[in-house]
């Protein structure tokens, strides 16, 4: 299966001139390889293959001698990484939890990229990448690997920092799931009191650091908002802004890594149920979506899709449709009238009192496994494919 580690970089000078040169040019085929085609459509109803932008490239290096200094086949990963943004805004769909915009132009002041689809590789003994054209780039080891390399991406963040994601096949198969058993699942909520909520009836709060950090994030963006344009003050303000959010997403991957570890690869249960587009039914709720973007629940499915799949667990989903929070889960009771302030309510069918979310946690997995209450014909139990499809977005 294909994995991917993450590595510091530490480019002595010299390199990092280099790297920046490849960001740049690759940076520069992107933008002209989107212009290009764009104008082709708007003026001839043309569509421009891949094969032809890539045909295009030693022309472009005439005119434009400098890109061929850097590695060629980074520009042509440039080109496919352009088309691979065609096909993901022409194939959205509105299931998805963000819907992929048309292709922009690519910014210096983004986060800079260029992939190796060749040649690279890690020396484990002297914790170095080499990359064509670049040489040795020394790294921090935090972690090894077997297997082959398939692309190494290297970045460089807004506050100037080094990475190397490298994709690797490991030659290994996906483990085979035990076939799910209800009575050895675990429900997952996500929720806005706690970050998220089990069937177990355990409640996960965000760490209090990273709820220190974005409460100063927050003040900190307002207050470089009122900055004035193109003075000093603002320019060391984005500086300071860029650090802290680069702060609290480290803080949040890391509180969200050793989550879905703990409940996926650490957990004794081997069928894990969630409410698949939660995140997209919160999301249109105006209000609430400030926290619900901070509390990043997005990537937190995402982690717990890999983490499945590579531990052999099966992941199953509740129906888009089904009323988790309002479904009485002793007797199949709805209250329709259940509005989100409301923690706690109490069933006037049978008089069982509910805390919202684990009551909603635990009838996830009950309606993961197709169990359907009283009045309603919907609901259904689906594979991890087609979760799989409507939660990741690339
Ligand atoms: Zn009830």
């Amino acid at each position: 299966m294909l994995k991917a580690y993450r590595y510091r970089l530490y480019p002595n000078a010299e390199q990092a001139e280099l790297l920046n040169k490849t960001f740049g040019c690759c940076r520069f085929v992107y933008n002209e390889a989107r212009a290009f085609k764009k104008q082709a459509y708007d003026t001839e109803k043309k569509t421009v293959s891949r094969y032809e932008l890539d045909r295009r490239l030693p022309e472009l290096k005439k005119q434009f001698p400098w890109l061929s200094e850097v590695y060629s086949q980074t520009l042509q990963q440039s080109i496919a990484h352009l088309e691979a943004a065609y096909q993901r805004f022409f194939k959205q769909n509105t299931h998805r939890r963000r819907a992929p915009g048309f292709p922009k132009f690519k910014s210096k002041h983004d986060r800079q990229s260029a992939s190796f689809p060749q040649n690279a590789s890690i020396d484990f003994v002297t914790a170095t990448l080499r990359l064509p054209k670049i040489g040795d780039v020394p790294l921090a080891l935090s972690r090894t690997f077997e297997g082959r390399v398939k692309t190494v991406t290297v970045s460089r963040t807004s506050t100037g920092k080094f990475f190397a994601a490298v994709l690797v096949e490991d030659g290994i198969e996906h483990p085979t799931p035990p076939v799910p058993d209800e009575s050895n699942s675990l429900g997952i909520d996500v929720g806005l009191t706690d970050f998220a909520i089990l069937s177990t009836g355990e409640k996960i709060a965000n760490p209090r650091k990273l709820r220190a950090s974005l409460r100063r994030l927050r003040r900190l963006s307002r207050s470089f908002s009122r900055k004035k344009k193109e003075s000093r003050n603002r320019a060391k303000s984005k500086r300071r802004l860029a650090l802290l959010h680069e702060k609290v997403v480290n803080q949040r991957q890391d509180f969200l890594h050793k989550t879905t570890h703990r409940l996926v690869v650490e957990n004794q249960a081997t069928t894990l149920c969630v409410e698949a587009l939660a995140v997209q039914n919160l999301m249109r709720n105006k209000r609430l979506s400030r926290s619900i973007a901070d509390a990043a629940w997005g990537e937190f499915l995402r982690q717990i899709i890999y983490k499945a799949l590579w531990n052999g667990k099966n992941l199953l989903k509740a129906g888009r449709f089904d009323a988790t929070s309002k479904t009485c889960g002793e007797c199949g009771w709805k209250k329709h009238a259940l509005s989100l302030r409301d923690r706690e309510w109490y069933c006037l069918n049978c008089g069982a009192v509910h805390d919202r979310d684990i009551n909603a946690a635990k009838n996830i997995v009950r309606f993961a496994f197709g169990y359907v209450p009283r009045g309603h014909s919907e609901s259904k139990a689906c594979g991890q494919d087609s979760l799989c499809s409507e939660l990741c977005s690339g």
